[in-house]
């Protein structure tokens, strides 16, 4: 499957209104990777990345241009279409993980394998086999609140690969942590990206994830550079 991950975007506008006229946030961004490729998406605060980034992972949709997944136009779809899609597809990691408090970590990791209904034995291997990758095999019964920051990144990658998406989304993913384990969290990600093939964006401002990855581009002004 991820082979043939695929993300193309063409020429993407969005505006906010604004009380006095509108906010053009992105100006034409265009965008074209394919499998095992990383994309570094760095710029000053207010510049877009994480607009980008709601609309590449289908949150929000672009005023203009267009985007599409596997090939696959997502904005096409019926909500319910579009969910499963991206569910399917598109694996975040975002700074503040999203970890669901009153479940262990195992079960959160395998949030994204419940939204098809009761998750399959399968699921169950491929959530132990991430959290082994990522150094927490001794931790699946616990709860996020009694791991550490670092420990807590890494089940959200956990959960981001469970489905084998096509795109993972990464928004500031190392940028709660000190230096030493934000390192540790980049080379896991990295090394379960050129693992399992898929598309990595991270907008970061941490130089040491930026220079990691293969691409690198500044947004600024809405603009990709
Ligand atoms: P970044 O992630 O690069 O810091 P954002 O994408 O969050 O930037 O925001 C870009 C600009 O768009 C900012 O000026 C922000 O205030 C504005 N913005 C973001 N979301 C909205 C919204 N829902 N309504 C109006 N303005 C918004
Ligand atoms: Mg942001």
């Amino acid at each position: 499957m991820s082979n043939e991950s695929q993300l193309k975007v063409e020429n993407v506008s969005k505006s906010y209104a604004t009380a006095a006229d509108s906010l053009r946030v992105l100006d034409g961004v265009s965008l074209d990777l394919t499998a095992g490729e990383s994309l570094a998406i760095v710029g000053p605060s207010g510049s877009g990345k994480s607009t980008l980034l709601h609309i590449l992972g289908t949150l929000d949709h672009p005023d203009q241009g267009s985007v599409h997944i596997d090939g696959q136009d997502p904005f096409q779809l019926s909500p319910k279409q579009l969910a499963a899609f991206r569910n399917e597809h598109i694996g975040f990691v975002f700074q503040d993980h999203h970890l669901l408090p009153q479940l262990t970590v195992i079960e959160n990791v395998l949030i994204p394998a419940l939204a098809h209904g009761k998750p399959k034995s399968e699921s169950f291997v491929r959530a132990e086999h991430l959290l082994h990758s990522v150094g927490l095999s001794d931790r699946i019964g616990h709860l996020p609140s009694e791991l550490s920051g670092g420990e807590r990144e890494r089940v959200a990658i956990a959960r981001a690969l469970v489905m084998q998406p096509s795109l993972i989304l990464a928004d500031e993913p190392t940028g709660n942590l000190d230096r030493r384990t934000a390192d540790a969290v980049t080379e896991l990600l990295l090394s379960l990206q050129s693992e399992s093939g898929v598309i990595l964006i991270a907008v970061t401002h941490s130089e040491t994830l930026a220079a990691a990855l293969q691409q690198r581009r500044e947004l600024q002004d809405g603009r990709l550079l």
